[in-house]
């Protein structure tokens, strides 16, 4: 198809790497907030992915629907964090979600906290009130724009709360699954905890494109909240040896081997600056003050609560003390 006449969405940029394999990259402002793929096997449609709110996923479905003109037979699933599963509650049931039985059990956990905490909507509101009056008096850009995505992402969540049911996997696997479509073959592969607790890669080996999830964030700060940075770094590594000359992060654009190193790289200078502050003594403010160089100073625009979770993990690894989260 053509790409001035492929599909337009507001959450989503919709990406074709080859005949058949598309990247659907989130948008600013939009309710997608994660990436996804939709990867047509000849005789079936496979997504990677559902984004991070029903209405995301509504357009997904709509798009892959449309291009290939069949249900979606499977969702797989990179790994465990809701913004990247809400959206395949809005599948039928004909649509197989899968993933491997540590996501699936890491997903029931995060879904029954999601549900708890979606039965206080003042809480929200209040949040919202304060997030916005903040708005109002911030000077710092890198906070502002941090600010901005957050309120969006809230609004997004509230509008659908009360219809929100979590869905989780009907299908779990261990290590890897092989998929033998009519045109094409493809691979998923679990590499175990790194990023998160267990991260799940979708590969296209004959293509040399990859899926990597939320093993790959390009442009932008990854996340540490909830990685083992030495395996985060091995599962990176993977890819900057490999053959795959295309990978689609979990968040920002479309990249290749050039963006992983600059990742990798973002993990040293982060454990420098960091780490030189927590080894001399220094305290966990003077650490959120490190300045980073070039191109990383302009990575802060993803919001300053990335960059306090990266500083807070790291300072306390080189142990730091790290005052309670509020
Ligand atoms: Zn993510």
């Amino acid at each position: 198809m053509p790409e001035e006449n492929l599909p337009v969405s507001k959450h989503f940029t919709l990406k074709p790497l080859t005949s058949g394999v598309y990247a659907c990259i989130h948008k600013p402002g939009g309710a997608a907030y994660s990436n996804a793929g939709i990867i047509d096997l000849g005789d079936r449609t496979l997504l990677v992915d559902a984004f991070d709110t029903m209405l995301a996923g509504r357009d997904l479905r709509q798009t892959a629907e449309g291009l290939f003109e069949r249900p979606v037979e499977t969702i797989i699933l990179t790994h465990a964090h809701s913004d990247h599963w809400v959206g395949a509650s809005i599948f039928e049931a004909n649509t197989t979600l899968l993933a491997s039985k540590t996501i699936r059990q890491v997903c029931l956990e995060w879904g029954a906290e999601m549900m708890e905490d979606i039965q206080n909507p003042t809480e929200w509101e209040e949040w919202l009130k304060d997030a916005e009056e903040q708005l109002q008096i911030e000077q710092d850009e890198r906070v502002r724009v941090g600010l901005e995505n957050s309120i969006t992402h809230i609004r997004y969540v509230m509008a659908e709360m009360a219809e929100f049911q979590p869905r989780y996997a009907d299908q779990t696997f261990e290590d890897t699954v092989t998929f033998q479509g009519s045109t094409r073959n493809a691979e998923l592969r679990s590499l175990g905890r790194g990023y998160s607790e267990d991260d799940t890669v979708f590969l296209l080996p004959q293509d040399n494109i990859a899926f990597i999830g939320d093993v790959g964030f390009f442009d932008t700060q990854s996340f540490f909240g909830f990685c083992d940075i030495d395996l985060y770094r091995e599962q990176l590594l993977i890819f900057q040896d490999s053959d795959f000359e295309v990978l689609v992060p979990g968040h920002g654009p479309v990249g290749g081997k050039d963006d992983v190193a600059l990742q990798l790289k973002y993990f040293d200078v982060m454990e420098d600056l960091v780490g030189e502050v927590a080894l001399r003594g220094g305290s966990f403010e003077e650490a959120m003050q490190i300045t980073l160089p070039e191109p990383f100073d302009k990575w802060l625009v993803g919001g300053m609560e990335r960059f306090e979770v990266n500083v807070r993990y790291l300072f306390a690894r080189f142990g730091g003390e790290v005052p309670e989260d509020e």
